[in-house]
C-alpha cells in the first residue's frame, strides 16, 4: 500500500494511512469485530439499495483488511475476499471523498488488473468512504459496472449516505455487544455477591440466612411433594476449651474442618450450615424421623473416631436436637424448638441427641 499524508475530508482530519501508520487502521477496524462473520440482513438491505439506486450490476460493502479486502455484504459478486494487491479499494481509501474510476481500463493503476483484464471483465468503479469517528477508513461502500460509466450527483450522494448507514450500523453492533459485556459481567458480580450473601466467611457453609432460607423452602417443597424430612440442630461441646488450649486460629481451624467433616459425612441433597459460633444445622431432606436419627446416629460415631487439627489432635462431641419437619410449624418454630432441646441435651451432660416429638 503506498504512501498517504494526512488530509481534511469533510471538514474532519482524516488520518494517515500510509503503511507506517496502517496498524492503528487495523486496530480501529479490529474494534468492530466484523471480519469474517455471516452475511447480515441490515448490511444486505444497504448493498442492495446501492445497487438498485445507481443501477449497477454489482454493489458491495468492503473492508480492508491486512492482506486482504473482505466483502460483508456482495450483490451480483458471489465471492467474500479478495487478495489486496488485486483490490481497487486499497485505493479508494487513500483518497478523500468519493473514489470514481469510469472506465478502469484507460486508468493506469487498474488496466493490468486481472480483475479488469480478466473474468469478470470489471470497467466502472465508485466507492465511499467508510470512516471512524476518529477518520480511520475501513474500507468503502462500492459499486461496480461492466460498462464504463458515470453516477449522477444524486448517486454519488446516495452512495455516501449508504456508507455513512454502514457505519451506523457497525456503531450499533458495538455497542450492544459492549452493552452485552457490561451486563454479563454484572451477572457474575452479582453471583458472585449473591454467593457471598449467603455463604459462612470461615466455614464456607450456608450461613445463618441462607440455612433459614433453605428450611422455609424445605417446609414448602415437604407440602407439594408429600414427602418427610429432617433437621438436626448442634453445638460442639466445650469448644471454648479449644481456643483455651490451642489459641483462636486453632479454633478457627477446628471448626473449618468440621465444615469439611459434615459436607463429607452427610449426604449430597442434605443442606449444612453454620448457624452461629459452634452451631451448626444439618436438613435432611426425604428423611423421617426414625432414618434421621439413624443418620445422626452414626455421623456421631464417625465423629468420635475422628480427630481435628492433627497437630493438636483435638476430639470434638457435639450436643444435639432432631426434629422431623412440619409444614404446620413455621422455620422460627421450628429452631425454637430445635433450641430449647438442645438446652436439655447440655443440661443432660452434653454429647447426646435429643429427638423432639409433638
Ligand atoms: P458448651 O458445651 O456449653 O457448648 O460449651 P462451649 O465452650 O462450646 O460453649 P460456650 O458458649 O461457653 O463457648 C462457645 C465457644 O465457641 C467460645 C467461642 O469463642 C467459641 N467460638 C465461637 N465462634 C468461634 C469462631 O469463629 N472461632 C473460634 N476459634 N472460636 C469460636
Ligand atoms: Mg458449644
Ligand atoms: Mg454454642
Amino acid at each position: 500500500m503506498s504512501c498517504k499524508v494526512s488530509r481534511v475530508n469533510n471538514d474532519k482530519q482524516v488520518k494517515n494511512v500510509c503503511a507506517a501508520d496502517d496498524s492503528a487502521r487495523l486496530e480501529a477496524l479490529r474494534r468492530y469485530n466484523i471480519l469474517d462473520t455471516d452475511y447480515d440482513p441490515r448490511f444486505d438491505d444497504l448493498a442492495e439499495l446501492g445497487a438498485f439506486i445507481c443501477n449497477t450490476p454489482i454493489a458491495v460493502i468492503n473492508f480492508v483488511d491486512k492482506d486482504r479486502q473482505w466483502f460483508k455484504s456482495e450483490i451480483g459478486l458471489g465471492i467474500r475476499e479478495t487478495e489486496l494487491d488485486i483490490s481497487v479499494c486499497a485505493h479508494a481509501i487513500l483518497q478523500p471523498g468519493l473514489f470514481v474510476v469510469p472506465d478502469m481500463t484507460k486508468d493506469p493503476r487498474f488496466a493490468n488488473n486481472p480483475l479488469v483484464t480478466g473474468e469478470p471483465h470489471l470497467r466502472f468503479y465508485a466507492g465511499a468512504l467508510l470512516e471512524t469517528d476518529d477518520g480511520f477508513p475501513l474500507g468503502t461502500f462500492c459499486v461496480l459496472d461492466y460498462q464504463p460509466r458515470e453516477l449522477s450527483t444524486e448517486q454519488e450522494k446516495a452512495i455516501t449516505t449508504l456508507a455513512r448507514q454502514v457505519m451506523t450500523q457497525l456503531e450499533l453492533i458495538r455497542t450492544n455487544e459492549q452493552q452485552r459485556e457490561t451486563l454479563k459481567s454484572l451477572q457474575r458480580s452479582n453471583k458472585l455477591l449473591e454467593i457471598e450473601a449467603s455463604t459462612d466467611e470461615l466455614t464456607k457453609l450456608a450461613n445463618r440466612r441462607a440455612i433459614t432460607h433453605a428450611l422455609q423452602y424445605e417446609l414448602a417443597l415437604m407440602q407439594e411433594l408429600g414427602r418427610k424430612s429432617a433437621a438436626l440442630l448442634l453445638d460442639l461441646d466445650f469448644f471454648k476449651q479449644v481456643n483455651d488450649a490451642h489459641g483462636h486460629l486453632v479454633g478457627d481451624e477446628v471448626l473449618k474442618e468440621f465444615a469439611e467433616f459434615c459436607n463429607h459425612e452427610f449426604r449430597s441433597s442434605d443442606m449444612i450450615g453454620r448457624w452461629g459460633g459452634e452451631e451448626f444445622i444439618i436438613i435432611l431432606p426425604g428423611s423421617n424421623l426414625v432414618t434421621a436419627e439413624k443418620i445422626a446416629a452414626r455421623f456421631q460415631r464417625k465423629l468420635n473416631e475422628h480427630t481435628f487439627a492433627k497437630h493438636h489432635q483435638v476430639k470434638l462431641t457435639f450436643s444435639g436436637s432432631l426434629i422431623e419437619l412440619s409444614p404446620l410449624l413455621s422455620a422460627r418454630a421450628t429452631f425454637k424448638r430445635l433450641d430449647d432441646n438442645l438446652y436439655r441435651a447440655k443440661q443432660q451432660g452434653r454429647n447426646q441427641i435429643i429427638l423432639v416429638k409433638d
